[in-house]
């Protein structure tokens, strides 16, 4: 029952991806959210360039 070792202690962040990188997909915020085109608080927010803003996943564009 060894699972999940891998947590450690500070390595440096030197292995972190950089920020400047745009995925094709969206991006997924966790969090409450009003969703920006159907007013709906949910707790998963897609950012939506178009909106400037989180909208639901029901609202997202795929
Ligand atoms: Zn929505």
């Amino acid at each position: 029952m060894t699972e999940g070792d891998e947590s450690q202690p500070n390595d440096d962040s030197a292995e972190r991806p950089s920020e400047a990188v745009e995925p094709s997909v969206p991006t997924a915020a966790y969090g409450e959210y009003t969703c920006k085109r159907c007013q709906t608080t949910v707790e998963r927010g897609w950012r939506d360039e178009e909106e400037k803003g989180y909208v639901c996943s029901s609202c997202e564009s795929w």
